[in-house]
């Protein structure tokens, strides 16, 4: 018999095994132990799933900009899971024990930080505060302190110690390589995983760093360049991260079909 007519991708995917599927993304066993990987949809979610859509490209544009990140982040001694991209909307990662915690960095106020405090959006902060929320969809993923995180043994003090530093890590980073080619980076959100290698565990970065999961804002304008534009129905989502590549010289033209593929 004949494979369906769509059978070239959806073929090579189906022999694979599906190990879990997020908002955004795929995961499927990889070519070898200790591998997985990962698939970016074009689904975009906010408010805990409660408004959703389909974001035509947005998974590939996604793949390539958290793809650049990581490898820069691994190039400079931040570890990820990152291993290498396969191909327009798939990477190949470490396969790691999520930490059930996201963890915020935050330079300028923002979103939930502005609503719960009541300070103005775009008031830079003294200095990058960091915020811990437990990742429970059923909740809402809440705010929690040290020491729920340690009373509840979601993470010990001393990968809460490592998820400070690494973050901090990354926010330097972030904030001079985005700042580079006219981007403020307002705030992120990262995921940590636990990485065994033998008898030692490493605490590494997971998940997708990308205009979904951090804050940018055109230097010049203010303008948003992430996910507030699909959150607050300014529209041109998918435009605006393609806009975040090509700065950062990951794509060459400002089109869409250049990445939609
Ligand atoms: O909503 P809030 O202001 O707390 O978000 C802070 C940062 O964390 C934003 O960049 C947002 O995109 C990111 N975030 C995320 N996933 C969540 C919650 C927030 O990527 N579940």
């Amino acid at each position: 018999m004949r494979p369906p007519a769509a059978a070239p991708r959806g073929g090579l995917m189906s022999r694979r095994k599906k190990i879990y599927e997020g908002k955004a993304k795929i995961l499927y066993e990889g070519p070898e132990p200790g591998t997985i990987i990962q698939y970016f949809k074009d689904d975009a979610t906010a408010f805990n799933a409660q408004k959703k859509a389909i974001l035509e490209g947005k998974g590939v544009i996604n793949n390539q900009i958290s793809g650049f990140i990581m490898q820069n982040l691994n190039a400079i001694g931040v570890p990820t899971h990152y291993i290498k991209t396969m191909n327009m909307r798939e990477q190949l990662v470490r396969e790691v024990e999520i930490i059930p915690l996201e963890v915020v960095c935050r330079n300028v106020a923002a979103g939930s930080l502005s609503t719960r405090l009541g300070i103005e959006e775009g008031t830079p902060l003294p200095r990058s505060i960091i915020e811990f929320y437990y990742k429970k969809d059923e909740l809402g993923d809440p705010m929690v302190a040290e020491e729920h995180i340690t009373a509840f043994n979601w993470a010990s003090t001393q990968e809460i110690d490592d998820l400070m530093a690494l973050t901090l890590r990354v926010n330097d980073y972030l904030f001079g390589m985005f700042g580079a080619v006219g981007i403020k980076l307002v705030d992120f959100k990262l995921e940590f995983g636990r990485l065994y290698e033998g008898d030692m565990v490493r605490t590494v970065i997971a998940d997708e760093i990308s205009p979904d999961s951090a804050r940018l804002w055109d230097v010049q304008t203010n303008e948003k360049m992430d996910k507030d534009r699909f959150r607050r129905d300014l529209g041109n989502v998918t435009e605006a991260y393609v806009e975040v590549a090509r700065r950062l010289g990951i794509v060459k033209q400002a089109g869409i079909s250049e990445v939609a593929g």
